[in-house]
Order: C-alpha cells, then structure tokens, then sequence
C-alpha cells in the first residue's frame, strides 16, 4: 500500500543548465529561467506522455497545480526557441525523491533520500540481509 507523498518529486537530482544559440554571446541574449518543476512537468506530460491525474500524483501536486506548470514550461521553452533567448534550467521549489526500500528476509521497509549521500544500500539496516530492493 503506497504512501501518500508529501514532497513534490523529481526524477533525478537536478543539474543547473543553459540552452542558447550558436555562436551569440550569453549576455546579448534575452534570459528566460525554467524551474526544475516545469522541466519535470514537460517531461512527464511531453516525453512520457503521462495523464495529467497520474502526472500531478507523481510530482505530488493538485491538477491545477501541474496544468500551470506545464503550461508555463511550453510557454517558456516556446519563447526561447522562437525568440533566440538563452533558456536557464535552474530554481524552483523542488524537493529530491524519497526512495522507499524493502527487505525480503524481514519485511522491513525504509526510506532513502535520494540525493542525500547515504548511497545505495547493500544490506537490510535491520537485519542485515543483502537480499533488499527498491520498493
Ligand atoms: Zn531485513
């Protein structure tokens, strides 16, 4: 039985970015910022084509939530393709994933924040087992 998720998740830890066109100085380029959240947003809804219900559920956020966010990647990213404009992946209100894992030897379950240098784990913190997978 799943959880309910609190935290507003992202797939991967998030690297800061910067797309522009070739061969035009940084500075003389209009800046356009997209948040970590609406890059997640377009790739759930864009890349893989994720219903909006199932999208929001997995960023943790309401429907309307993820339709503005969505709505304002395209825009953003629209605009700089369009305009020439140097687009920033960076910001936002985002939150690492938490990732749940279970021990087949003794049921117990656990979770690790991603992103939060504990690693992978080897063995069952509870009894020792290296039989575990992600949950
Ligand atoms: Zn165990």
């Amino acid at each position: 039985m799943p959880r309910p998720r609190k935290w507003r998740r992202l797939h991967r830890e998030p690297q800061p970015a910067i797309f522009k066109p070739v061969g035009l100085p940084l500075e003389t380029l209009e800046q356009v910022v997209l948040l970590h959240e609406e890059l997640e947003a377009l790739r759930l809804a864009d890349l893989e084509g994720q219903h909006q219900a199932e999208a929001a559920a997995q960023m943790s956020v309401s429907r309307s939530t993820f339709q503005r966010l969505v709505t304002e990647a395209r825009r953003k990213v629209t605009l700089a393709l369009v305009n020439g404009a140097a687009l920033h992946i960076e910001g936002g209100t985002f939150r690492v994933m938490v990732v749940r894992w279970h021990c087949a030897g003794c049921g117990y379950d656990w979770d690790i924040v991603h992103g939060s240098g504990q690693g992978q784990p080897q063995t069952c913190p509870q009894c020792g087992s290296p039989t575990i997978r992600e949950k």
